[in-house]
């Protein structure tokens, strides 16, 4: 094979993508990252992170990236800062283009995540890590005995309420419309817990609070009138974005963008394999999307051996 021609490609730097470089550099493969111009994932927008193992302490999301990251270099793993533009996974090797460069890899691991979507409000970003999250498993417990709100209509709120609902003193559901678009099974399990209450026909004009989230400015969608409502926390649950713009004809996607998968790891193209957000909404974490990275590495090496 040309030596150019680099063994195996992650596209990608959030905890899937570094968990993949970790095993790969250690399994010899020499990977390159690219980790795109905003390296890291969603971990860099995120303060305490409580829950992955081996930290008892704690740690903050940029230095479980940066660690995650000294960690693959350590073994001579390699990263581009760009932006992945464009690839053409039509013949082998598979080939890449990124802001300034071309490559050409045997196998490549797609790991560039999702993002969640906010809802677009000044106060928002200014709370957000301050009360305002989009994950409830990761800042739930945070909120333990308060009063919390979760903002969406969708499964994946009703995923976030049902959390949410064990750690609340008192747990509302604002939804924009008079009903959900979740499931029946799940609305159902959120809306029979006893401190659940439903907002419908409304939205979030302003989230309140100096330096801590401390109410909600709430709008009713069908009578326009503005109410204002104490609440410790607010869980923005309106859906998540795959970031697969530039993969768009070169593999299978679902209806919301996800790349489809076979078997956890295995795309639509024999050679590429995928790990993390990327593919998965059900579970979204760090720890999840780091074994997914892992598994996807493993399948490199016994594709590259076959
Ligand atoms: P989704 O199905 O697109 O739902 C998004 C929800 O947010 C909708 O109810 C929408 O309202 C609301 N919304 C969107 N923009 C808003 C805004 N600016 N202000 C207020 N509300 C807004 O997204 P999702 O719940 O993240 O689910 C994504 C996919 O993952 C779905 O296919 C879902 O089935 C899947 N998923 C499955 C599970 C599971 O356990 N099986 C768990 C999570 C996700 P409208 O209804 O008015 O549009």
């Amino acid at each position: 094979m040309d030596s150019s021609v680099e063994k195996l490609i992650i596209i990608g730097s959030g905890p899937a993508g570094l968990a993949a470089a970790i095993y790969a550099a250690r399994g010899g493969l020499t990977p390159l990252v690219i980790a795109g111009r905003e390296a890291g994932g969603q971990l860099m927008l995120t303060t305490d992170v409580d829950d992955f193992p081996g930290f008892e302490e704690g740690i903050q999301g940029p230095d479980l990236m940066m660690k995650m990251r000294k960690q693959a270099e350590r073994f001579e793993t390699r990263f581009i800062s760009e932006d992945v533009l464009s690839v053409d996974f039509s013949q082998k090797p598979f080939t890449i283009k990124t802001e300034t460069k071309e490559l050409k890899a045997q196998t490549v691991i797609i790991a560039t995540g999702a993002k969640a979507t906010w809802l677009g409000i000044d106060s928002e970003t200014r709370l957000r890590g301050r009360g305002v999250s989009a994950c409830a498993v990761c800042d739930g417990f945070f909120f333990k005995g308060k009063n919390i709100m979760v903002v969406g209509g969708g499964d994946t709120a009703m995923r976030e309420a049902q959390h949410l609902s064990k750690v609340a003193s008192k747990l509302f559901v604002v939804h924009r419309r008079d009903a959900f678009r979740a499931q029946k099974a799940l609305v159902d399990l959120v809306t029979s817990k006893p401190n659940v209450e439903i907002l419908y026909n409304k939205t979030i004009d302003e989230i309140l609070g100096e330096d801590k989230v401390s109410g909600v400015k709430l709008k009713d969608t069908v009578s326009g009138e503005v109410s204002e409502m104490p609440i410790d926390a607010v869980f923005v649950a309106i859906g998540h974005k795959p970031s697969t713009e530039f993969l768009k004809g070169q593999i299978d996607l679902d209806e919301k963008g996800y790349i489809k998968v076979r078997d956890e790891v295995f795309s639509s193209v024999d050679g590429v394999f995928i790990a993390g957000d990327v593919s998965d909404f059900r579970y979204r974490q760090a720890v999840t999307a780091a074994g997914a990275g892992t598994k996807a590495t493993l399948e490199v090496e016994h594709y590259l051996e076959q």
